[in-house]
């Protein structure tokens, strides 16, 4: 091994977290601030230097095993496309310099919102190495967009996506979200029509979950005595909100699964569907509980086991790095058997039955109850369990 070679970051994933946003939906508890926009410049410096000290500063983890089969690249958010193409330059051409992460034949995705990018904009994307597009539409109804705070309404989604096809991606992930307050189950129909019409190569649909600390959370939970926290909405409160019922949410999830199957796309994760060959590489070796090095405020890593993240805060992420020091809280070690189990069983093939080893009980009462099934070696989610998957999840947290 030549010494550059030594000075190399060798590894199959990499994520880049990029926190910055227009404005901040009402939904939204990720890693992300609106108004921060100035700071681009300095973010993406940090964002550089860390790339160039990751061998440095990870001395004492174990080496990342080379990648089986592609190296996968992430720019998640946030709103990556805030940033412009000299950003994105920059960056890729750290990591070219320092890293072994290869962006040629590499899965290289880029988290994309309407309305923060033209064109030309995308074509330099496409230019730099960026090949995949994951488009967060969320839906194609303009009172949804507006109830969720969304900065665009549909006609500037569907623009934005034939903008990235003229632009030359060529795989695309449109990002759906259902259970909307006030949505019907033909609303959400006529949203999956219109994502069908559009044709892309990869589609996450999720479902609204009302999460703390949001303006949502605020909105749709129980207000509570002082010292108790509020608690999500019982059924009929929902009704009241204008929150889809449970009944009518799995409905459409359930819509969702024969819709897009029908149309040729595998079903591989609870909410994941790709047409062939399209399924998303980076996610994937998330969920197989793989190895992977984030880098960017907020942004977590995983080796053999041992855990770490870097601070959420975008200024004091910036300042550690500035001085010279390993932004890093951690590492931790942990049992990797629960995170490998809840997250392998996301995947519809689910895990191989060894890794369940310790959790024989916790197996039969599922299977029991027609949760989970052995097929191939693996256990799996039946479809009443991928309905039921937090049901599932929680044995084994
Ligand atoms: S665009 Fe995405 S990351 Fe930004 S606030 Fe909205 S949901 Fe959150």
């Amino acid at each position: 091994m030549s010494a550059s070679h030594e000075s190399r970051v060798a590894g199959p994933s990499l994520y880049i977290h990029i926190p910055f946003c227009k404005r901040k939906c009402d939904y939204c508890d990720f890693v992300s601030y609106a108004g921060k926009e100035g700071l681009i410049d300095k973010y993406v410096e940090a964002v550089c230097r860390e790339i160039a000290a990751l061998t440095r500063w990870r001395l004492t983890a174990p080496p990342l095993p080379e990648g089986e089969g592609k190296n996968t690249i992430f720019f998640g958010g946030g709103t990556p496309t805030l940033l412009g193409p000299k950003h994105f330059d920059k960056i890729i051409s750290t990591l070219i310099r320092h890293s072994s992460f290869v962006i040629r034949h590499s899965e290289v995705s880029a988290e994309a919102n309407p309305g923060t990018a033209d064109k030309t904009k995308l074509q330099a994307l496409r230019r730099l190495g960026i090949n995949r597009l994951s488009i967060g539409a969320q839906s194609f109804n303009d009172t949804h967009l507006k109830t969720l705070g969304r900065i665009h309404g549909a006609k500037q989604a569907i623009k934005f996506y034939h903008d990235a096809r003229a632009a030359g991606f060529d795989n695309i992930n449109l990002d759906l979200m259902f259970a909307l307050p006030g949505q019907t189950l033909d609303d959400w129909k006529a949203d999956l029509q219109k994502a069908l019409e559009l044709n892309p190569e990869h589609l996450s649909v999720y479902n609204l979950k009302i999460e703390e600390g949001t303006p949502f959370w605020e909105r749709f939970t129980q207000p509570s005595p002082a010292n108790l926290k509020p608690t999500p909405l019982s059924q009929r409160e929902r009704v009241i909100h204008e929150l889809p019922s449970e009944d009518v949410e799995a409905d459409m999830y359930e819509y969702a699964i024969n819709t897009l199957t029908a149309a040729g796309y595998h079903h591989y994760e609870i909410s994941n569907f790709a047409q062939p060959g399209k399924e998303c590489l980076h996610n994937i070796n998330y969920w197989r509980n793989g190895n992977y090095l984030g880098v960017g405020a907020g942004a977590h890593s995983h080796l053999e086991g041992r855990r770490w993240s870097n601070p959420n805060c975008i200024e004091a992420y910036m300042s550690r790095v500035a001085s010279h020091e390993s932004p890093v809280v951690g590492p931790e070690t942990r049992d990797p058997r629960p995170e490998t189990i809840f997250l392998g069983l996301r995947l519809l093939d689910g895990i191989p039955t060894k890794h369940f080893t310790g959790f024989e009980k916790e197996v039969d009462e599922l299977i029991k109850d027609g949760l989970l099934e052995e097929k191939n070696g693996n256990y799996k989610l039946t479809r009443r369990g991928l309905m039921l998957g937090n049901l599932v999840f929680e044995k084994f947290v």
